[in-house]
């Protein structure tokens, strides 16, 4: 065989870059849809016969292409969306590499109807050849019709999918795209039937009607997310969707942030349901390390992963703060103020909860909260602890955080395991003076748990005076968050007025207390 050098003709080279960009019908969808994007429509409908092997119609109302633009917007690197490689930092389209309309014709019959709203242009390929061009009738926006995919692709033609699986792909691409472009209007119709179709909404009303209701909405500086309570995790990612400066991405980095930030709520299997937006400077992100730009880089990871992290913890701080499982920390004497959101569900139990709404945290003095809700309140955190504790290990279902790792704890030997367990620890013997303990109640800090356990001996397992003689111990101090979820929390014991021995937990400072003490 002769082995000679030649340059490839432009059909070749077009085809093998289509392998990239054009994997099947859902991939060509992608990009025509971001084309649409990128002209500024307001609607986008996507019409498929057979999977789209057989037949794909877009049709947007954007701005549309004069006549010269149409030419040539069907050849490889032609696009109106960059200049220069420096573009790519400012770049705020979807497109930027003028492959997609090229690729596409490359390895199907091709046509397209634009009008910029001036004259409409007819053109038409096949198997990347140029075949016609004629003016036609058209409002300003582009049709473009995709049909016999892969038809001078025989080996690509065999390596796809069913045209089920291939619909399936279709419907969540265009699903997960509505989400990030809730102004936009979408529908997609399968062999003659509707099967999607969303109009115009607000951001919640579209995230709302495509994935149902989320529990949980926090925002930061560049993020902000929906996230389902830990009840709607899954064993998979699939309802996972992250978007980065309105693109869809995977990345395993934020699902990893989104993950911690849940902390304890999820076992280590489970991946929760969320929506994920984060906007960033163009020039934070590299787009361009992905043919279908499937994932991006940062320039920061971790500062994103941080923040990712504290959008979702504030998720759930701010909705449901009697489920965030509390840990010690020393309190932040740069945060002296901290107004409270009052959540949905905490809004439902405003009657029942009358010192719910409204207050205000104002400082933590060594284990002693002052808020002010009308009145001034002073709450001794060790006595509401013991108190929310105590009716939490007494209840016979309790909330429990399962350890990632199980903490081995020295024990008497003729401990009761049972009466413990009761408590809500799930424990079990390892060795003859050993437990190891696998999941605990919400609100019991691994790292304090093998002095709870020695406050159950030491008061020969009276739960009351344990949980008492428990927190009285304990030397760390409260954080302002720490200390109003533990006055939430304490809202909803049944007695909230008394820690289990009989104290009072708070009391309102009134004017003669304040002068009481002035004169004393
Ligand atoms: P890219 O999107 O990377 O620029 P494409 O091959 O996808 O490359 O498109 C080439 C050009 O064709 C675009 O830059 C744009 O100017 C034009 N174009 C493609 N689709 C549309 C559309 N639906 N409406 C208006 N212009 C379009
Ligand atoms: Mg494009």
């Amino acid at each position: 065989m002769e082995l000679k050098i030649i340059r490839l003709p432009e059909d070749v080279i077009n085809q093998i870059a289509a392998g990239e960009v054009v994997e099947n019908p859902a991939s060509i969808m992608k990009e025509l849809i971001e084309n649409s994007l990128d002209a500024q429509s307001t609607s986008i409908r996507v019409v498929i016969e057979k999977g789209g092997f057989e037949y794909l119609k877009i049709e947007d109302d954007g701005v549309g292409m004069s006549p010269e633009d149409a030419l040539l917007s069907v050849e490889r690197h032609a696009t109106s969306k960059i200049r220069s490689i420096e573009d790519l930092n400012e770049l705020t389209t979807m497109g930027f590499r003028g492959e997609a309309l090229a690729s596409i014709a490359s390895v199907s019959e091709f046509s397209m109807k634009t009008s910029d709203g001036k004259e409409g242009t007819w053109i038409s390929l096949s198997g990347g050849r140029f075949q016609k061009r004629v003016v036609c009738a058209r409002n300003q926006g582009t049709t473009i019709e995709v049909s016999s995919l892969f038809f001078n692709v025989p080996a690509r033609k065999k390596f796809q999918k069913s045209v089920a699986s291939s619909v399936t792909q279709m419907r969540r691409l265009i699903e997960t795209i509505s989400l990030a472009h809730p102004s936009v209007s979408f529908s997609f119709q399968v062999d003659g039937m509707e099967v999607f179709k969303v109009e115009e909404q607000t951001q919640e009303e579209r995230i709302q009607a495509v994935l149902g209701p989320f529990d949980h909405r926090s925002e930061g500086r560049s993020v902000f997310g929906f996230f389902k309570g830990p009840q709607e995790a899954k064993t998979h990612r699939r309802d996972q969707f992250i978007f980065v400066n309105l693109r869809p991405v995977v990345s395993p980095l934020i699902s990893k942030a989104v993950k911690i930030g849940y902390g304890t709520r999820l076992s280590e299997t489970m991946h929760p349901a969320f929506t994920l937006f984060i906007n960033l400077d163009p020039k934070e992100v590299d787009v361009n390390v992905h043919p279908q730009k499937r994932e991006v880089r940062f320039s920061d990871d971790s500062r994103i992963f941080r923040e990712v992290e504290k959008c979702v913890e504030k998720a759930f701080f701010q909705e449901m703060p009697l489920q965030k499982p509390i840990f010690f920390q020393d309190s932040d004497p740069f945060r002296m103020h901290y107004d409270f959101v009052p959540s949905q569900v905490l809004e439902e139990e405003k009657n029942t909860l009358p010192f719910l709404l409204n207050e205000r945290a104002l400082f933590v003095m060594d284990g002693y909260l002052f808020l002010e809700k009308e009145d001034l309140l002073l709450v001794d955190l060790r006595g509401a602890k013991s108190r929310i504790l105590y009716e939490e290990m007494k209840k016979s279902s309790q909330e429990k955080q399962t350890l990632l790792f199980p903490l081995e704890v020295e024990i008497q030997e003729d401990a009761n395991l049972e009466e413990i367990q009761a408590l809500g620890i799930e424990c079990r013997w390892i060795g003859r003076k050993k437990i190891a303990v696998d999941a605990l109640p919400i609100l019991m800090d691994v790292a304090q748990f093998p002095l709870f356990l020695s406050s159950w001996e030491e008061e020969k397992q009276r739960l009351e005076r344990a949980s008492v003689r428990f927190c009285r111990q304990l030397k760390r101090g409260f954080s302002l968050e720490e200390g109003m979820l533990l006055w939430r929390r304490l809202q909803t014991c049944q007695d909230s007025l008394y820690d289990p021995m009989g104290r009072k937990i708070w009391k309102k400072i009134e004017t003669k207390d304040v002068e009481g003490w002035l004169r004393a």
